[in-house]
């Protein structure tokens, strides 16, 4: 067989007059004579030109939507509208036969909804393969990133047997056979007969090890899976959703507002420079749909417009109590609008109150640091004041927050005082406290939402279209 040549190859240096061989789908075929061939490796499509008159009747019928085909031709200046390349083929060849009554995708624009539905085919998409793409650079950069600065990125355990964070919300693991679990006498569960002979769960966050890990290696990454059974039914919110939580040693949370606004930057650069032809369809598809919506709920800026502009602006950084005093002032609050009235110092920041600051007072990402020690964890560094901690949300327009993240607690005694106060089990921790016995020092990171920021950098309105199989409540295909 042929060597095969992919399209984007062809593209960016594809020789007139040479022959080459190129594999892909096909996106439509008219007039018995012109393939848009799709492979993957870009948005645009390839037009192949068949010479039908001296091709067979049963190979053209076998080219239809959907069927996988290998061609192999010259490729030369194209004459068409809409494309500078074709290839004139001389040789085709059927990989795989897609019966055009049957294959779900048609050559139209189809909804978003739909398409969930048949997530094993939506790769196929212009919209989801340019998402699928950045994705896969945002994840590309976000590495780069950290191994530039020296970052060492640590694999934090999927299956932990801690559940000092986000008890309830977690997904139990176990091997028992559920249909008899063994009891104790007092007719709890005997763990000790299960596989790991304790409680298991999949992890809500890596950053406990992480913790372990920065305070010998000084600056870590995970970058991995994480589990939340939130029964959250949000645009915002998936089941299992990826989290990138750096951890450094020697910082405090003005080097870790630092990094964080560095990261996010460095990430959207990346982007811009490396999926110019994505980024470019994502945001015509946006401006297409945003014409069904009244103009007050249209978003003021185009997409890649939005993007530079997070890259020029430095993000604004306050406290949490200047941002409920500018809260409490504000016009949606006094005119009853918020769902969530602020009516004092201490209330818990709901999405509409974080966008308000974002969209409506700041017009730009925005840093929230010192929130009430009640409303945050209890690893979270004490201040001064002993009402806040030194917890920092970083806030982005249209999706709320995208990283949590605070410096550490790294005073043995007010650990353990912050412990007892929340119910936190110390004697299941003492892993977690020996950092804090054994050369403690002060450190500092943070949780990024991967698709939180897939989300802002495609300018996808629903976290179930930017992760490729997505697990919510009463959703687990594929
Ligand atoms: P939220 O209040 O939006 O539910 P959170 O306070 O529970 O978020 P953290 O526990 O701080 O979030 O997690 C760190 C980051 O992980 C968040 O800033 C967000 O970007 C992301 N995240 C949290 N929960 C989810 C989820 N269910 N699906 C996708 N991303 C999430
Ligand atoms: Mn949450």
């Amino acid at each position: 067989m042929a060597k095969r040549t992919k399209i984007k190859a062809l593209y960016t240096s594809g020789k007139i007059n040479e022959t080459y061989t190129v594999m892909g789908w096909v996106r439509t075929f008219r007039n018995n004579q012109f393939i848009a061939l799709n492979d993957g490796s870009c948005l645009k499509t390839l037009q192949v030109v068949v010479d039908f008159e001296n091709t067979d009747d049963a190979l053209l019928k076998r080219i239809t939507t959907g069927a996988a085909i290998s061609a192999t031709g010259t490729l030369i200046e194209s004459q068409g509208r809409g494309q500078t390349i074709e290839l004139s083929a001389t040789d085709i060849e059927i990989l795989g036969d897609s019966d055009p009554e049957k294959y779900p995708l048609q050559p139209k624009r189809h909804s978003l909804e739909f398409l969930r539905e048949i997530a094993h085919l939506r790769f196929r998409t212009n919209t989801f393969s340019a998402v699928f793409r950045i994705r896969h650079s945002v994840a590309f950069a976000i590495h780069k990133f950290f191994n530039d600065k020296g970052f060492v990125y640590v694999h934090s355990p999927i299956i932990t047997g801690s559940d000092a964070e986000g008890a309830g919300e977690m997904f139990k693991v176990t091997n028992f056979d559920l249909d008899s679990i063994p009891k104790k006498e007092d007719g709890t569960i005997d763990y000790s007969n299960d596989f790991f002979g304790k409680a298991t769960n999949l992890t809500v966050s890596g950053q406990l090890e992480a913790e372990l890990g920065a305070l010998a290696l000084s600056e870590v990454y995970t970058f991995g899976p994480t589990f939340r059974a939130e029964n959250s039914n949000t645009s915002r919110h998936l089941a299992e959703f990826w989290m990138i939580e750096p951890e450094v040693a020697f910082a405090d949370l003005v080097d870790n507002m630092d990094l964080a606004e560095e990261m996010l930057k460095y990430v959207i650069q990346y982007v811009m420079e490396n999926n110019e032809e994505d980024l470019e369809f994502l945001e015509t598809r946006l401006l297409n749909e945003e014409k069904q919506k009244p103009q007050n709920e249209r978003s003021p800026m185009a997409l890649r417009e939005k993007l530079e502009f997070c890259l020029n602006n430095d993000f604004e950084r306050l406290t949490y109590t200047e941002a409920i005093r500018i809260l409490q002032n504000s016009k949606p609050n006094k005119k009853g609008k918020f769902q969530f009235p602020i009516d004092q110092w201490g209330a818990d920041l709901q999405s509409e109150h974080e966008r308000f600051l974002v969209e409506k007072h700041f017009k730009k990402p925005v840093i929230l640091i010192d929130y009430p020690k009640e409303i945050k964890s209890f690893y979270m560094r004490l201040n001064e004041d002993e009402k806040t901690v030194a917890a920092m949300d970083v806030l982005f327009p249209g999706i709320g927050e995208i990283i949590g993240g605070s410096q550490r607690e790294e005073r043995l005694d007010v650990l353990e005082r912050r412990m007892e106060e929340m119910d936190i089990p110390s004697e299941e921790m003492q892993w977690f406290l020996d950092t804090r016995r054994f050369g403690t020092c002060k450190h500092a990171g943070y949780g990024l939402g991967f698709e939180r920021l897939i989300l802002f950098v495609t300018g996808m309105t629903n976290i179930r279209d930017v992760i490729p199989f997505p697990r919510y409540p009463g959703n687990a295909e594929f």
